[in-house]
């Protein structure tokens, strides 16, 4: 799938990706709700109703991604709420092996997330990653979501990479869409982020379910 001589940079997302989507689904989709409910003293699923709209307004903006936006807007303590849950956060399978592997190679790893630095710290603490990534970048300190074209640009000032010889792994199609349009050579999806979910179909780039399928020649 990979000629890995070829690449000397590897970008990496973190959820649904690194990380089991499991967690975040859960968090959104049924905890936020419940203490939402809680707090308002309505049924959770008048509280799912009213969320909804209010979570399909924000996606792909880095609004989405920020703790603090949702703390404000819900009047919930978001970043206490994922400690509390912070039990279910999990690496997906054969994720440990693939960058063991890559940490022996002579390639630049880079953590690229849209995850807000709070949920990123209580991520790294938990699964103990950080140490294989060369550098860890969010995308709120550059100012823009990775969906965004020019999340790249910024990206390429602040880590400068090759992008003939970078690959980036991320099981958002937007966020490939645009490192696409961009001009990123190798780009490679996730079928599986969500280890509670059946495997999605990626029609448009070539997808892995697991890390397994990218250890050859590396
Ligand atoms: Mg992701």
């Amino acid at each position: 799938m990979i000629d890995w001589k070829k690449i000397d940079t590897v970008l990496l997302d973190m959820d649904g990706t690194l990380l089991d989507l499991n967690f975040d689904n859960h968090f959104w989709k049924e905890f936020v709700p419940l203490k939402f409910a809680e707090q308002h003293g309505i049924s959770l699923d008048t509280a799912k109703q009213q969320l909804g709209p209010q979570f399909k307004s924000m996606e792909g903006k880095l609004e989405w991604y920020c703790l603090d936006y949702w703390s404000r807007a819900l009047q919930l303590d978001i970043a206490g709420l994922k400690a509390e849950i912070s039990g279910l956060i999990a690496v997906l399978p054969h994720v440990a092996e693939f960058l063991v592997k890559l940490q022996q190679s002579p390639k630049m790893v880079v953590l690229v997330t849209n995850a807000h630095r709070d949920s990123l710290g209580l991520k790294m603490e938990k699964t103990c990653l950080q140490s294989f990534f060369d550098r860890i970048i969010s995308s709120h300190d550059l100012g823009l979501p990775k969906e965004h074209a020019g999340f790249w640009p910024l990206l390429q000032q602040q880590e400068p990479f090759d992008k003939q010889s970078t690959l980036l792994i991320d099981d958002s199609l937007a966020v490939l869409n645009s490192a696409k349009l961009f001009g990123i050579a190798h780009l490679i999806s996730v079928s599986k982020p969500d280890s509670k979910q059946p495997k999605k179909h990626v029609a448009d780039y070539p997808s892995i379910e697991d890390f397994r399928e990218l250890m050859a020649g590396l």
